[in-house]
């Protein structure tokens, strides 16, 4: 791959590069190689992807749901013999490892199994109100509706959107993250390879402008937002202002506590797992331990894990140098402010990737619970421990917390998970597990300044979100008989 390869949209069916959009070039945060030049849409282009979108609406709103989802069970196939190529695309684009790209993308295609089964959810109620009266529900599409994805999850953020949101009928407009656009292009060649009818499935390359446009567009019916708690704060709040619905989900700062009473080593190995898996760069990682009274051993025994995950081998890239960055800016403030960095991943290079961008397994200890590493969203393989006597001093500090993505506990006790559950002001719990995202049919969604909007972005949160019910009172019969309603 060059530099100046064109990266296009893909619209209506078809590759699309356009000669007046800005361009912006992509490179593999592995080892900075060139990916390409993307074109970044500006609203003519958002617009000739909307007005795709609402010519192959006029049809495929039309199908029963039994017909709408034949392609997505192929697309389910096709993309599983192709999981090695879809992985190595993420990889190469995100820089996680080969492993995390296909779990990734396991998980997104659990989505698709999901929207498979919608013909057979109850999509509505029908009753006889009165007699000879009959009420019915049917849920209708929206329109044309968008998705706006994040760079950590290239595919598997985009399938928790646009499965769901065509099984259900509407016809979609996909803005992925500037820094990977590859995969998801790749999804919907894929896609229309098992006679998807072009315009279904739409995607508009672009950045901060290109969602502006999309949020402004008055033909977009509905949106769903992945990013960061800021930007997703303001998408809710102009998507809404333009009369769209909206569902946005933000950043995260999760909380495991580890009680006394906790495994060792099984659980020194699960925190470790979810602090750094994905080199820390997914909104469920562990990002704060607190540990409850005595925790000696399992602090020693998370530090020797962390050590043996080596960078470039275990443990993938940071997205790029402002992000490799402002890790270690982090952990430098930690530093001065008199924590303990009992594993320093700051100033890693791997050999033969020195263009890479790497932060090794971090671990910052005794730090206050006011500090910026044990408050901000880091975002990369770090993680902050905190000291207290209690659960209930620990639950406060989770409770504080502006987010409310995911908490989970560690202990041997029932009565004291029990506890944490019914207190813990997160969406998604973990209890002994440090990345408590939910299967499907369970549905994805954090609570508090997570999550803007109402409901959960998968599941039948999912279903519900991307259609509207239309309730059908009617009478056939000439029965005389009359109630107050008749
Ligand atoms: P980001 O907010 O920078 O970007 C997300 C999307 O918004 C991208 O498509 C980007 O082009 C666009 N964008 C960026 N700045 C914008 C602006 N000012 N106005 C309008 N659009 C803008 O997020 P990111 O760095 O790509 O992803 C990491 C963030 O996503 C983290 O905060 C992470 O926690 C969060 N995330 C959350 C979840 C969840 O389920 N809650 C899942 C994955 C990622």
């Amino acid at each position: 791959m060059t530099e100046e390869q064109p990266i296009p949209h893909h619209l209506g069916g078809n590759p699309v590069t356009t000669r007046t959009d800005a361009t912006l070039p992509v490179e593999s945060p592995l080892d900075g190689a060139p990916l390409g030049r993307l074109g970044l849409a500006s609203s003519t282009t958002v617009d000739q992807a909307v007005q795709q979108a609402q010519r192959a609406y006029e049809n495929w709103s039309h199908l029963p749901s039994k017909e709408r989802v034949q392609p997505l069970y192929r697309f389910k196939q096709l993309a599983e013999t192709h999981l090695d190529d879809l992985a190595e695309t993420v990889s190469r684009e995100n820089g996680k490892t080969h492993a995390e790209a296909k779990a990734g993308l396991c998980k997104g295609l659990e989505v698709v199994e999901f929207a498979c089964s919608l013909p057979a959810l109850e999509h509505g109620g029908h009753l006889e109100v009165s007699p000879g009266v009959d009420c019915y529900t049917r849920r209708f599409p929206l329109g044309v509706v968008a998705g706006i994805t994040p760079f950590n999850f290239p595919a598997m953020v985009p399938l928790w959107m646009f499965p769901l949101a065509i099984a259900c009928g509407n016809t979609f407009v996909l803005k992925p993250s500037e820094k990977v656009p590859m995969t998801p292009l790749r999804l919907v060649e894929l896609l229309e390879e098992t006679g998807l009818p072009p315009g279904v499935m739409n995607v508009c390359q672009g950045d901060r402008r290109t969602v502006e446009a999309i949020v402004e567009h008055p033909a977009v019916a509905a949106l769903t937002f992945v990013g960061s708690t800021p930007v997703a704060r303001n998408v809710y709040q102009n998507g809404i202002r333009t009369g769209k619905r909206v569902l946005a989900l933000g950043g995260a700062k999760n909380h495991l506590i580890a009680m006394p009473d906790a495994e060792t080593a099984l659980t020194a190995k699960n925190i470790t797992a979810s602090a750094t898996g994905c080199a820390g760069q997914r909104c469920m990682a562990a990002s704060v331990l607190i540990a409850v009274g005595e925790c000696r051993d399992l602090i020693e025994a998370i530090c020797q894990e962390m050590r043996q995950i080596i960078p470039g081998k275990h443990l993938g890239a940071i997205i790029d140098q402002a992000s490799k960055e402002r890790i270690e800016a982090y952990i430098d403030q930690a530093e001065r402010e008199g924590a303990s960095i009992r594993v320093d991943g700051r100033r890693v290079v791997v050999a033969g990737r020195e263009k890479g961008y790497y932060v090794g397994p971090t671990v910052i200890d005794g730090a206050t619970p006011s500090a910026a590493c044990a408050c901000d969203e880091i975002f990369g393989p770090v993680l902050t421990i905190l000291h207290v006597d209690t659960l209930d001093e620990a639950l406060a500090i989770e409770n504080a917390s502006p987010y409310g993505n995911a908490a989970s506990i560690y202990t041997s006790s029932g009565a004291t998970a029990r506890y944490f559950e019914t207190r813990a002001n997160s969406g998604m719990i973990g209890i002994n597990i440090g990345v408590p995202v939910p299967r499907e049919p369970f549905s994805f969604g954090g609570w508090n300044q997570s999550r803007f909007g109402m409901g959960d972005i998968t599941g039948e949160d999912g279903l519900r979100f991307w259609t509207q019910g239309k309730k059908i009172t009617q009478k056939w019969n000439l029965s005389t008989a009359q109630n107050w309603m008749s």
